[in-house]
């Protein structure tokens, strides 16, 4: 016989796909908080929330009259017709979330709105109003939440431990706490505070309150504008990376999100900046047309889905690179040393930040806080809902590096080249720099369409193996794309008559080679990426450190890597240069 389920069974599995484990209404309740305008919300857990969940906000409140309606299931306020799918700007929507909650739990709520006298307190337990009567309280929403599924028993053994489900829920407290810098967060676990940020709009300021970690003081700041993108927020320097991509979150218009795009924006935006397998610290803040966005096809809206993924990655990459392209950036002589400390450490404690807010007790925020006008929260009778969030920024924007402001003073050992401006004293190496311009030289001229030759007087022979010469229409043709002219010699050998005009004869004999030999038959040399990589390999032995170099020549290779891209870092991610301020130097000499 086919029936009608009865109307608490219904609900109980409509329950369980909304509530799986206490994050979820966590989750649920602060989201509503932020749809309500609170610029106020108090969290509280106990037993990684399976015992007890307090969220209390300082929102619109709810209506009298529409307390026990919020509850029923597609109860919403935040839409009315279906055209409001398309520009939902609330983080809920589907009016499924009280009353999941209340469904499986013993539920208090308490809420009063600003034009009443008298809120309203209503118990519900299991889905079932037990009381619902008038309460003086101040304006806002409290909801406690206990006995999660003290209805449904089989579903509390899929629960993960305590800790493993507060970590889940100070997570995402944590991100919200960044995503919304104007709104006071303050996280209790089982009656410690863990961090309470000030909402005051300060981004950096509210990092630094979450996630109480020095080496985050020497983020960089980010900010991007491009047509309907803007990005902004604060990422590691080189000098700081972790072996995981744990350490970055990312926000898609207020959202956090994992994003795959993201990622590699990250990593085209360090690309040459950091070794392979390292990766950056980055809390980016990325703020696109809605319309250009798909966050529907995942439930817990975690992913999201950009309908023109390359643009993304690119002007985030280009966001990135900007900000690591300034003074700030340059990598630091005590970061180095520091970087060596954090790196003995056992990679769980060094690889992720969020763990590090085990860290139980508030403690100062060490820069002074900003007053920020940003009033980004907008409300009216029904509704309140989040505008995308104004770019601000807190830490000074930096500016853009910039080599006519070094003076050279001249090298040591043959291999480092010593320079200053007002602030810095400069350690900039030979060798990496060169190669990074040789580089640079080589993958531009490749995708040039006239060469800079120079024929040379006594021409070079070359030998290659059998296997190197079957392949020789393809190698000679991209070695000729780089300038060199080179000629069929005989049985195993090649002449080389001309070479690149910024190369010298070693330089371009060893190069050559190093190519040549680098190819086998599965070389693809259509495929840039392969041309690049051997590139790279092939300046790499062609440039010779320890050279004494006049100081005519010092500063013509100066000037070459002024003019490259990334003047930062040699094609493998070695830094080209560092830097030792002032200020560290006067450290050392105890003088300050
Ligand atoms: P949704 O958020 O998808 O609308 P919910 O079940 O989460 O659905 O909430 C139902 C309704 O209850 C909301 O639309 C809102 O009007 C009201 N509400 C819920 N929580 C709060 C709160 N903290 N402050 C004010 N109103 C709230
Ligand atoms: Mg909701």
């Amino acid at each position: 016989m086919i029936k009608v389920l009865e109307k608490n069974i219904a609900d109980k599995i409509a329950a369980g796909e909304v509530i799986e484990r206490p994050i979820s209404i966590v989750k649920e309740l602060v989201e509503n908080a932020i749809d309500a305008g609170a610029n106020s919300i108090v969290v509280e857990i106990k037993n990684g929330g399976k015992s007890y969940i307090r969220i209390t906000d300082n929102g619109c409140g709810i209506e009298n009259d529409q307390v026990e309606t919020a509850f029923l299931r597609h109860a919403t306020s935040k839409i009315v017709s279906a055209a409001d799918l398309d520009s939902i700007e609330t983080l809920g929507f589907r009016g499924e979330a009280l009353a999941s909650i209340g469904a499986v739990t013993h539920t208090e709520l308490i809420t009063k709105t600003k034009d009443n006298t008298i809120g309203t307190k209503l118990l519900i337990h299991g889905g079932t109003v037990i009381q619902n009567q008038g309460i003086g309280c101040p304006t806002g929403t409290t909801i406690v939440v206990t006995d999660l599924f003290y209805n449904t028993p089989a579903r509390l053994k899929f629960l993960k431990s305590d800790s493993a489900e507060s970590s889940l829920i100070i997570d995402f407290i944590s991100q919200m706490a960044l995503a919304y810098k104007d709104i006071k967060f303050r996280f209790i676990n089982n009656d410690d505070i863990v961090f309470s940020t000030m909402g005051n709009g300060n981004r950096f300021n509210t990092i630094l309150s979450v996630y109480k970690q020095k080496e985050l003081e020497n983020l960089v700041p980010v900010s991007y504008n491009e047509g309907d993108n803007s990005l902004e927020g604060y990422i590691s320097t080189p000098a700081f990376s972790k072996t995981t991509k744990r350490s970055q979150i990312f926000f898609v218009n207020g959202r956090v999100v994992n994003s795959k795009i993201l990622e590699k924006a990250v990593i085209e935006g360090y690309k040459e900046r950091l070794f392979d397998g390292r990766h950056p610290i980055t809390f980016l803040f990325l703020h696109t047309s809605p319309y250009d966005l798909d966050v529907n096809i995942h439930p817990n809206k975690k992913e999201v889905r950009f309908d023109k993924e390359n643009d993304i990655i690119d002007f985030v990459s280009k966001g990135i690179k900007e900000a690591l392209g300034t003074k700030e950036a340059v990598i630091e002589i005590k970061d180095i040393f520091r970087e060596k400390t954090i790196e003995m450490k056992p990679e769980e404690k060094q690889g992720n930040i969020k763990e590090l807010l085990s860290t139980k007790r508030e403690r100062d925020v060490i820069l002074p806080p900003k007053v920020s006008d940003d009033t980004s929260v907008v409300k009216d009778s029904t509704i309140s809902y989040q505008l995308p969030q104004k770019v601000t920024i807190d830490k000074p924007l930096l500016t853009p590096f910039d080599f006519d402001d070094i003076t050279i003073t001249g090298s040591i050992f043959g291999t480092y080249i010593t320079a200053t401006d007002e602030k810095n004293f400069y350690l900039i190496d030979q060798h990496a720099a060169h190669e990074r311009i040789f580089y640079e030289k080589l993958v531009t001229e490749y995708e040039n369409s006239t060469k800079a030759r120079q024929p040379i007087l006594i021409p070079i022979i070359m030998e290659v193996s059998l296997s190197v010469k079957e392949n020789s229409f393809s190698w000679l043709n991209s070695l000729n794309n780089m300038g060199y002219t080179i000629e069929d010699f005989g049985q195993n050998s090649y002449i080389i008559k001309e070479i690149p005009t910024y190369m010298d004869i070693s330089e371009a004999e060893e190069f050559a080679k190093t190519f040549v030999e680098e190819i086998n038959e599965n070389t693809d040399l259509k495929n840039h990426v392969i041309i690049n990589k051997l590139i790279t390999k092939s300046c790499k032995s062609a440039v010779k450190a320890h050279d004494y170099l006049s100081m005519e020549e010092i500063n013509a290779l100066i000037k070459d890597l002024s003019k490259c891209v990334n003047p930062f870092s040699c094609p493998h991610g070695r830094p080209t240069f560092i830097k030792l301020s002032n200020y560290e130097i006067e450290k050392m000499f105890k003088r300050v």
